[in-house]
C-alpha cells in the first residue's frame, strides 16, 4: 500500500497560478547498477587520470555521459576506436554487459579493462549459461538490438539461444527438442508483458525451465509498481529518461495502461511540450533507472514557474541495494562533489 506525504518545502503559495499536484514516484531514478557504473568511471579517472575510455554509453543518459566527458571520459562504440598510443589507458565496459568476445578482444589487444556490467545482468548471463550447460536451448525474452540483449546472447555459442520479442516469435519458434528449453529475460522489460510471453511459451512448451531467480531486476519492478499506483487518473505523466533507455520507455507504457490521460518521455525540461499539455491539475512524475535526480528537480521547477505546485511523494518501496565497485578501485576516495555527481544530484 502506498504512503503519501507532502514534502515540507512544497507548501502551496498564494500565487494566481493554477494549482497542480505533482505525484512524485518513489523509488525513481538511479538504481544500484547505474550508481556503480558511474562510480567506476569516476574512480578510474581519479586513479588513472584522463582519458579513460568507455565502451558504449556507460548508462543511457546524455546528461551523465556529457558530465563524464567533461571529467575526461572518452566514449567509443568498439575497442578498435581506441588509438594505438592509448592502449595503456583503462577502458570501462558499460552497465548493460558485453558479449564474451569483448573482454577476449580486449585481452588480445593488451587493453586494461574494467567491467561495469551490473551484477544483476551478470546474474542473467550465468543463468543463461547454466541452461545451456544443462543441455537446454535458451530462449531470451528481450528487445533486439539492445546492448543488454547483445551481451546476453554473446555469452552463449551461436545457435544455442533464440530471441523472443513478442507473441509472433513464440508462435514461430520451432525447437529441436521441446523438452529441453530454458528461458531468461532482459532485466528492464515490462513485468506484465513478460508474464504474458512466459505464459504463451508455457502453453506451447509445458516443460520450459525458468531461471533460478527472476531476471527482471528489483529496480525495474519497483519503478513500474510506483508508476502503476501514481498514474491512475493523472492528467499527464512524465518519465524522465532517454529514448534508448529500455526501462524508461517501459515506464511510459505502464503509465498509459494504468490510466494516465497522456504519458511522455522527456530528457530535459526543455522537451516538455507546454502547448500540448493544456489545463492539467494532476501530474505524475518518475524517472528511469539511468536518469539523474537533478533533471527531476529541473522539471519540478519548470512546472513551478507555470503552476502553483504541491508535491506529493508516492512511496511504494524502499530500496537499500548497493553494489560495491571492483577491488582495483576501492583504494580511491570520492569527495562530496564526486558523490553528488555519482548520485545524480549535480
Ligand atoms: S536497471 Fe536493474 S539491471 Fe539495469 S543497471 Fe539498474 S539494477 Fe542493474
Amino acid at each position: 500500500m502506498s504512503v503519501r506525504k507532502r514534502r515540507p518545502d512544497d507548501m502551496p503559495d498564494n500565487s494566481s497560478k493554477p494549482p497542480l499536484t505533482i505525484r512524485l514516484c518513489q523509488p525513481r531514478g538511479f538504481c544500484a547498477g547505474v550508481d556503480r557504473a558511474i562510480q567506476i568511471v569516476v574512480l578510474a579517472l581519479k586513479k588513472y587520470g584522463a582519458p579513460v575510455y568507455v565502451r558504449h554509453e556507460i548508462v543511457h543518459n546524455r546528461y551523465v555521459v556529457e558530465g563524464l566527458q567533461n571529467l575526461g571520459a572518452v566514449f567509443v562504440e568498439e575497442l578498435d576506436e581506441i588509438p594505438d598510443e592509448h592502449h595503456e589507458r583503462p577502458v570501462v565496459f558499460s552497465a548493460h554487459g558485453v558479449p564474451k568476445s569483448v573482454p577476449a578482444d580486449a585481452q588480445a589487444r593488451n587493453l586494461f579493462y574494467l567491467d561495469a556490467t551490473c551484477p544483476l545482468v551478470s546474474k542473467v548471463h550465468k543463468q543463461a549459461m547454466r541452461h545451456q550447460r544443462l543441455g537446454r536451448h535458451v530462449l531470451l525474452i528481450g528487445h533486439a538490438g539492445h546492448p543488454e540483449v547483445i551481451g546476453t546472447m554473446g555469452q552463449l555459442p551461436e545457435g544455442s539461444v533464440t530471441l523472443i520479442e513478442n507473441e509472433a516469435d513464440v508462435a514461430a519458434f520451432v525447437p529441436e527438442d521441446a523438452d529441453a528449453l530454458g528461458f531468461v529475460t532482459q532485466t528492464t522489460l515490462s513485468v506484465e508483458d513478460t508474464a504474458g510471453l512466459i505464459r504463451a511459451l508455457r502453453q506451447r512448451f509445458p516443460t520450459l525451465t525458468a531461471p533460478a531467480a527472476e531476471s527482471i531486476c528489483y529496480a525495474t519492478t519497483n519503478r513500474q509498481e510506483a508508476v502503476k499506483e501514481t498514474a491512475v487518473g493523472a492528467d499527464l505523466f512524465l518519465v524522465v529518461g532517454a529514448p534508448n533507455s529500455s526501462n524508461s520507455r517501459r515506464l511510459v507504457e505502464v503509465a498509459e495502461r494504468a490510466g494516465a490521460k497522456m504519458s511522455l518521455l522527456v530528457q530535459r525540461a526543455s522537451e516538455i511540450p507546454w502547448q500540448n499539455i493544456g489545463a492539467i491539475s494532476t501530474l505524475g512524475l518518475s524517472a528511469g533507472a539511468s536518469a539523474p535526480e537533478i533533471i527531476v528537480d529541473e522539471i519540478v521547477n519548470a512546472f513551478r514557474e507555470r503552476f502553483d505546485v504541491r508535491v506529493d511523494l508516492a512511496v511504494t518501496a524502499t530500496e537499500t541495494e548497493n553494489f560495491p565497485v571492483m577491488s582495483a578501485l576501492r583504494d580511491v576516495e570520492l569527495t562530496p562533489s564526486d558523490m553528488a555527481f555519482v548520485n545524480g544530484t549535480v
